[in-house]
């Protein structure tokens, strides 16, 4: 699933090649529950015409401006990819939506789980008052350890699973959440509350690490889900600490990483170097 350093990935791909293009068409929607808040005819009245003019990202969502403060905004969910493509480019399998470029070039949003979805807001007033409705401070940009110590104060559910709410925190999901608690010492069902200060700031600077990390390595990837604009895959997965690892010994100490569920959801972390215990820090 792509989180905050796959999506930061790709809008520094966008912006570098499609920022000042116009929009000549746009179509080939073949699943209209991707557009929660608009419909093909829609697109098809507003876009047109259109010259992109800003490539943002907040929490896992990419943002793409027009003028006319018109917005296309793109949540990638479990498989969800951004694909650039020459004019000439043959289609492509689970292609839910096409925009074709002056330049010819082609934006393909590709989806084989069609969870991802794609929303038009019609002025940068509403897109702020949906993000704002969904999601905290962002992981990357705002989040630091005064930040992170204020939030936490008070919260007495699990950590990790507070660290994937993305209301909480923005751009963080099942594998940076992993890594940044190993890398963290803290161990995945601690309460929030019995967090040390010390802790919380070894975590602040975790989570920032660990994202920074993901993007230099130009995001991971897993079961051929992930792909960059240009359709590949990133070099993370060879770097992971703790997610996907289990039973492969510890980075850190060389025991072997447990596998949990929280929920539906998989934990990976050490025994040994994450204690559930309250450690007196
Ligand atoms: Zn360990």
């Amino acid at each position: 699933m792509p989180e905050l350093p796959e999506v930061e990935i790709t809008a520094r791909g966008l912006r570098q090649r499609i920022i000042g293009l116009q929009i000549l068409q746009i179509g080939g929607v073949d699943w209209p529950r991707m557009l929660p808040n608009s419909t093909e005819a829609e697109l098809q009245t507003v876009l047109p015409g259109l010259t992109v003019k800003v490539i943002d990202r907040r929490g896992k969502y990419l943002l793409v401006g027009f003028d006319e403060d018109q917005w296309l905004v793109v949540h990638r969910k479990m498989s969800g990819n951004v694909l650039l493509r020459p004019g000439n480019a043959l289609p492509e399998a689970h292609t839910h939506i096409e925009i074709e470029f002056d330049d010819g070039t082609l934006l393909r949003f590709v989806d084989p789980r069609k969870f991802g979805r794609v929303y038009l807001f019609r002025s940068f007033i509403q897109l702020n008052d949906f993000l704002a409705a969904h999601l905290g401070p962002d992981s990357l940009i705002d989040l630091n350890e005064q930040m992170l110590v204020a939030k936490l104060r008070g919260r007495t559910g699990r950590i990790k699973s507070l660290l994937l709410d993305q209301a909480f925190v923005a751009g963080i999901g099942n594998l940076y959440a992993d890594e940044a608690l190993w890398e963290a010492r803290v161990h995945p069902l601690r309460s929030a509350a019995s967090l040390s200060k010390v802790e919380m700031r070894r975590l602040a600077g975790a989570i920032k690490s660990v994202l920074m990390r993901g993007i230099e390595r130009n995001g991971t990837s897993f079961s051929a889900t992930y792909r960059d604009v240009d359709d590949q895959p990133g070099e993370n997965q060879s770097f992971l600490n703790a997610y996907g690892r289990e039973s492969q010994p510890c980075p850190r100490c060389g025991r072997p990483i447990s596998r949990i569920l929280i929920g539906a959801r998989s934990a990976h972390f050490c025994p040994r170097c994450q204690k559930l215990r309250l450690s007196r820090q």
